[in-house]
């Protein structure tokens, strides 16, 4: 179902949510956030902001649901991979990295136990909100294991008994450190991406991403 007006996925309220504000209005995208709204019209151009959780903008976008997002590497790629497992749509272009939400997803391990490489995680059980993109690299390191899948709290499991280790984002690594956790190996290092749905658009919808495209190179280059 395809409207005059270009849609944009953004997360309502997190870690990307702000910056990502700020670059669309850099951009000369004029909106006003009120209240809970799901959908945000731009006031001086055919765009409309829909507000939602991060974990959804890959599966709008793959779905042709929304023309562009915004959205961390680190989710795009395990909702890619899940999908791919399941056998539905999970192609998109992407257009260009962000200079915001810059993390990587690490696997950590009892402080005081030795690590000598990822054969040390053999047979371990790691705890985690992203089993494909774990999947991917132990697989393509050959080393088992098994997961333990949670939502949150995932850096409190070794602690309570739940798994051996954890693969979670790590920006600073203080909250590792809380919790008696050290970082063992970087599987993904991410950062925030514009990305599209693979449907072909109206060339006036398409020109509009163009325009937008080089005014974000504009700004990003600007504050370099
Ligand atoms: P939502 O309610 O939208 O599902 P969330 O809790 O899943 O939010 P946030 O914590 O807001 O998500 O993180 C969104 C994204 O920000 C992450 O997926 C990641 O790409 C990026 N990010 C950057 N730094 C960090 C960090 N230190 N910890 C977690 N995510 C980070
Ligand atoms: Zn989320």
């Amino acid at each position: 179902m395809q409207t005059q007006r270009l849609r944009i996925a953004i997360q309502k309220k997190g870690r990307l949510s702000k910056e990502c504000q700020t670059l669309l209005k850099r951009c000369g995208v004029k909106f006003n956030m009120v209240g809970e709204r799901l959908v945000v019209h731009a006031e001086n151009m055919p765009i409309d902001l829909l507000l939602v959780r991060d974990d959804d903008i890959p599966g709008l976008i793959m779905d042709g649901v929304v023309d562009l997002g915004v959205i961390g590497e680190n989710e795009l790629e395990e909702v890619s991979l899940e999908r791919q497992a399941r056998g539905e749509p999970s192609d998109y272009k992407k257009l260009r990295r962000l200079d915001f939400g810059g993390c990587r997803l690490s696997i950590a391990i009892d402080k005081d136990a030795e690590y000598n490489g990822p054969q040390d995680l053999n047979g371990k059980r790691i705890a985690t909100t992203y089993p494909q993109l774990v999947k991917r690299y132990m697989d393509d390191l050959g080393v088992k294991f098994s997961t333990c899948m949670l939502n949150g709290s995932v850096e409190v499991a070794p602690r309570a008994g739940l798994a051996d280790a954890i693969c979670d984002l790590v920006s600073t690594g203080a909250t590792l450190e809380a919790n008696g956790l050290k970082e063992a190996e970087v599987i993904l290092r991410s950062k925030a991406v514009l990305i599209q749905s693979t449907e072909t658009l109206d060339d006036e919808k398409q020109a509009l991403i163009e325009r937008l495209l080089t005014r974000m190179q504009g700004v990003i280059q600007a504050k370099e």
